[in-house]
Parts: structure tokens; sequence; C-alpha cells
């Protein structure tokens, strides 16, 4: 495991009783952390010619935008509903405790751009997927996703429909 993956801290029973929530914030609070953190979220995507970041509210904004930087590449977010001001588009989905809502604003990406999308924790995967969905509505190609941690146990790459690929920095 990446020397970052220490700093990781388990909260037990957040946001409700059951699980047990994978903090970052202690990652990106130490500068070795937030560097070693990023540079193995770039390194799949060196090569990969890639248009655009796409990050999901609100982890995935801190990663993906300094992913975007790190590889040269502009960043797109994808929010919860009624935060972006201008023409969105929405899907809804299913979440590892509820269910939730997410937007991207309708020409936040041209038809032809390749990107990936970036989030913080990988858990039952709807998230992601949710995010995904709304790039491909846009006409945007999605060369994969990455994630700085995936909950294995909860199996979500068994059932991960995209052909593209899933790259996850740390494995618990
Ligand atoms: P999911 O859609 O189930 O893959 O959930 C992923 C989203 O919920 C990510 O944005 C994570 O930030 C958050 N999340 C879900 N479960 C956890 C967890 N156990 N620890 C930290 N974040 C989590």
């Amino acid at each position: 495991m990446p020397h970052w993956t220490t700093l990781i801290r388990d909260v037990p029973d957040f946001p409700q009783p059951g699980i047990l929530f994978k903090d970052i914030t202690p990652v990106l609070a130490d500068a070795r952390g937030l560097a070693g953190a990023i540079a193995d979220l770039a390194l799949p995507w060196r090569d990969a010619e890639l248009d655009a970041v796409v990050g999901v509210e609100a982890r995935g904004f801190i990663l993906g935008a300094a992913l975007a930087h790190e590889l040269g590449v502009g960043f797109v977010p994808v929010r919860k509903p009624g935060k972006l001001p201008a023409h969105t588009l929405a899907l809804d989905y299913g979440l590892e405790y509820g269910r939730d809502r997410l937007e991207i604003h309708a020409d936040a990406l041209p038809p032809d751009a390749r990107v990936i999308v970036v989030d913080d924790v990988l858990a039952t995967g709807g998230t992601l997927k949710a995010a995904i969905h709304l790039v491909e509505q846009q006409g945007a190609q999605v060369a994969g996703a990455s994630v700085l941690v995936e909950l294995a146990f909860l199996e979500a790459r068994a059932t991960w429909p995209h052909a593209a690929p899933l790259h996850a920095s740390a494995v618990f």
C-alpha cells in the first residue's frame, strides 16, 4: 500500500450506525500525503491524452482539481442538486447510505471530449456510475475512473458496467 494510506482515518458509525467512514482529510492536510495521493491518482493517466477531469462533489472536487492540474487538463464539477447555476442534466442514484441526485452543466464538455471521472471513495459504486452516465449523456467519452480508496467488500467492481478501466490507489 502507498505511504499516504496510513493517514486515512477510520471513523466508526458515521454518518450513521454501521458505516465505517474512510476520512481522507488527514491525507489532504499532510504535504507528503497529498503529493503522494495525487501522484498515485495521476499514474495511470499520464499518457492518456485526456481533455478534462470530472470530479464528484465534494471530496472529488479537491482530488479532481489537483489531479487535473497535475495532468495539465481542465476540471469539470458534478454537483448535488441546485448548486450549478446554468442549465443542467441530472441523474438519480443509490448510495451506500441513502439515495441522491447528481447534476452537471449541460454545456460543460464538448461532445468529443475524452475524460476521466474521479471520487475519493468507491463504496457501492452508485455515485461513480451516475457521474459516468451524466458524462456519457453529453456525448463525451469516459476513458476511465479513478478513486483514492476502494472498499472491496462492497464489490462495486463485480458489477462495474463499463469497459473503461476503474483504478483504485488503495484497496481496503
Ligand atoms: P457509493 O456511491 O456507494 O460508491 O458511495 C461513494 C460516495 O459516498 C463517495 O462520494 C464517498 O465519499 C462516500 N462514501 C460512501 N461510503 C463511504 C465510506 N465508508 N467512507 C467514506 N466515504 C464514503
